[in-house]
């Protein structure tokens, strides 16, 4: 395996282009050449990695997955659709638009759509709330997680977008909770810093039913691994979801900092970093890898 991690790694670094995101100025200071890559399996919990694994990474969006399971958990599938859809938006992270119809959210994989997940966690007050997103974070990974206080820092100064996307949701009855509160709890799990190695195993937690292949914590039901996964394989891409499909064939989470997770159900989680994205916010060498080790591995789950 630590070859084909090595030669996946190869694979990315022949690749070029990307931008490092800078609109979170704490995110544009990171080191663009930074390489890494894990794979956990779900059974035994073996862990292999290479390049810059350990390099504590922000989580941003790959946070998304993981807060929709909590509040899945909390609320129910049925529930939570009262609040936000799982329906394919086919546009960017950050857009502001709303499902024709219901005016909902598309999907909680979206900003807009996270803020408002993010909402739905229950909860006896706003401390309490968080704490739950934080500590389930950590949960997936195997150890505690917390948020990096500069990068929520950056988060909430740059935070004008997700602000409005937050006030637009409230204005349409989705919000579960005050806008302002869902946003610090959204800004503090965005925050939330981990390194590949952990990002891999919190993939692996869900592709193997809800329990951590490494401290055997059943940190979700299998009905909640299930729906998050189908929700990370239809949305987690953003409007390069489609691409991601047909090509790379895993259920998958990217984020602006340059991760990407992926899950294949039933044998491995699988996590990429590589800060420079592309234009649909997706990490450009990580693509690669995850094009490579599909391939390499016989992972599409379609194949
Ligand atoms: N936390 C980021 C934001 O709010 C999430 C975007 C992303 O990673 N795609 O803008």
């Amino acid at each position: 395996m630590r070859s084909v991690l090595d030669e996946a790694l190869e694979a990315g670094a022949a690749v070029s282009g990307g931008r490092v995101v800078t609109y979170v100025p704490a995110l544009a200071e990171v080191d663009p050449g930074l390489l890494g890559v894990a794979v956990a399996t779900v059974d035994g919990g073996h862990v292999f990695e290479a390049g810059d694994a350990d390099v504590p990474v922000a989580l941003m969006s790959a946070a998304k997955p993981f807060v929709y399971a909590l509040a899945l958990a909390d609320r129910g599938l049925g529930g939570m659709r009262e609040h936000v859809d799982v329906e394919p938006s086919g546009g960017r992270f950050d857009a502001a638009g709303t499902m024709p119809g219901s005016g909902l959210p598309y999907n909680p994989m979206t900003n807009m759509g996270a803020i408002v997940t993010t909402s739905l966690v229950a909860g006896d007050n706003p401390d309490a709330r968080r704490e739950r997103a934080v500590d389930c974070l950590g949960r997936f990974a195997g150890r505690p997680l917390t948020p990096d206080p500069e990068i929520l820092n950056s988060q909430r100064r740059a935070g004008d977008r997700n602000r409005a996307l937050a006030y637009f949701a409230a204005s349409t009855g989705a919000m579960g909770a005050d806008p302002a509160e869902a946003l610090d709890r959204y800004f503090a799990q965005c925050a939330v810093r981990a390194g590949t190695r952990d990002l891999a195993i919190m993939a692996a937690t869900l592709a193997g039913r809800g329990v951590n292949p490494l401290t055997g914590d059943v940190v979700t039901q299998p009905w909640v691994a299930r729906t998050v996964l189908s929700v990370m394989a239809t949305c987690g891409m953003y409007d390069a979801a489609g691409g991601w499909m047909a090509e790379v064939g895993m259920a998958a989470k990217s984020s602006v900092s340059g991760v990407i997770l992926a899950s294949v159900p039933g044998r491995l989680g699988l996590a990429v970093f590589s800060p420079p994205i592309d234009e649909h916010g997706n990490s450009v060498r990580g693509v690669e890898i995850c094009r490579h080790l599909s391939r390499r591995l016989n992972l599409h789950l379609f194949a």
